[in-house]
């Protein structure tokens, strides 16, 4: 595709784009009046307009049903999730019954590890990317130490080469390979929030059960933004949150996947609870825990309905945007515009101010460039952010920008290549 860095070359781009009505559904946070141009779906995605009337209608529901609202009314809360189960299930490739949401990220990975690492003294390690998200290596770090093992001997963390600042896919598929005998676990983030890589997550499952392992992914960062087959993958499992790129507000609800395959497993441990016991005969209240069939089984506490009912109102904007092949496309020419602005900038300026570290081959990023800012990169973010752009800020020196499909225009992009430029030329004078 042939790009111009001009307002209307990107005007033209959002006026041939069929999911740039989408923008409107969406409210954008502001700063002295005029809203912020908004880059950072990577963190957290913007409040849907239809969010308020959701949440004001179960406020009304707990109002006017108080406890009757778990059986009565128009959408019950005993059942509710089941209403998101339909919708999220083809943003991840999976069927309803392998999804489900509760509770947040990292105690869903907590839960999963307790069902899924299963280590004996001959197969105890687990593979991970070096840079993993921290609560994700705390997480497995105490997982392992739990087993009673050594997390340094347990953990294998594969980095990039000398030089490099992602992984090959030879490297990870190799270095599985090599632990064929002492492997349990393959655990991966789907795409590196630090790097935007995104990896094969078909080939390292593969790879992984070729090893004789379990695999999972962590989803944050690749849920709602890149297309996920997770069943025809035959991923074990996987768990993501939901306040990222699928809109569901601070602290939304997060959300487990198990592969079906697992669904008839008695032999596995879980710590359960009340919600995960077999719903039809839950309220006998019965000694003896029975799981409900599927990822439900995996349900601790009560279904958490606001925040259920915030993810819900951006199901539906999903849903209505027709899921993720459209919203991929979008994806991929709004960040490859990103790109060509960026080395409009670096070309201005005659040097390499801005350094994306992200792998520009499609199938390796999704909707996130990190960009490597040299000289005083904390400064020049500032600045941004002073001149309504709002991207994020990774310690040393990282700005990642993650232009998100459902609400982001390629005019936006524009005015990011104009501001990244601007900023630079006034820090020179
Ligand atoms: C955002 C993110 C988290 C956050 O976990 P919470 O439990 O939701 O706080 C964890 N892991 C990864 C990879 C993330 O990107």
């Amino acid at each position: 595709m042939n790009f111009e860095n001009t307002l209307s070359f990107a005007k033209e781009m959002d006026a041939s784009d069929p999911l740039h009505p989408l923008r409107k559904e969406f409210l954008f946070p502001q700063q002295n009046g005029k809203p912020f141009i908004y880059l950072c779906g990577n963190s957290l995605g913007l409040q849907p307009v239809s969010a308020r009337e959701v949440m004001s209608k179960q406020l009304d529901n707990w109002q006017n049903l108080a406890v009757e609202g778990w059986f009565e009314g128009e959408s019950p809360w005993m059942y509710y999730h089941k209403e998101l189960k339909k919708l999220m299930a083809p943003i991840v490739g999976a069927r309803a019954e392998e999804v489900c949401p509760m509770n947040t990220l990292t105690v869903n990975l907590h839960l999963l590890m307790v069902s899924f690492y299963r280590p004996d003294q001959k197969r105890f390690k687990i593979i991970m990317e070096a840079g993993a998200f921290p609560s994700d290596q705390y997480a497995l770090e105490s997982q392992v130490r739990f087993h009673g093992f050594d997390p340094a001997e347990a953990i294998i963390e594969i980095a990039p080469r000398a030089g490099e600042y992602t992984l090959r896919t030879e490297d990870i598929i190799n270095t599985i390979a090599d632990h064929a005998d002492d492997l349990a676990l393959v655990l991966f983030g789907g795409i590196n929030y630090f790097t935007g890589q995104c990896f094969d997550m078909a080939a390292i499952t593969k790879a992984g059960h070729e090893a004789g392992a379990i695999v999972g992914f962590d989803l944050a960062h690749a849920a709602g933004n890149v297309p996920l087959q997770l069943h025809d993958w035959q991923v074990d499992f996987a768990c993501w949150c939901t306040y990222k790129y699928q809109n569901s507000g601070p602290g939304g609800i997060g959300a487990i996947f198990v592969h079906e395959n697992h669904f008839t497993d008695n032999s596995m441990n879980r710590f359960a609870g009340w919600w995960g016991y077999q719903e039809s005969i839950r309220f006998k209240m019965e000694k003896g825990f029975i799981a409900e069939p599927g990822a439900d089984g995996w349900q601790v506490s009560c279904t958490q309905v606001m925040p259920m009912a915030l993810y819900h109102a951006s199901l539906l904007i999903f849903e209505k945007a027709g899921y993720m092949d459209p919203l991929r496309q979008k994806s991929l020419k709004l960040t490859a515009y990103l790109r060509f602005v960026i080395e409009q900038v670096n070309s201005a300026l005659g040097f390499q101010q801005y350094q994306i570290i992200t792998p520009a081959e499609d199938e390796q990023h999704g909707a996130q460039l990190s960009v490597i800012a040299k000289g005083d990169a904390k400064g020049i973010f500032n600045q941004l952010v002073a001149n309504n752009l709002l991207g994020d800020w990774r310690e040393p020196n990282v700005i990642r920008f993650g232009p998100a499909p459902l609400y982001n225009s390629f005019e936006d992009i524009y005015h990011t290549g104009k501001l990244l430029l601007q900023v630079c030329q006034e820090e020179a004078l």
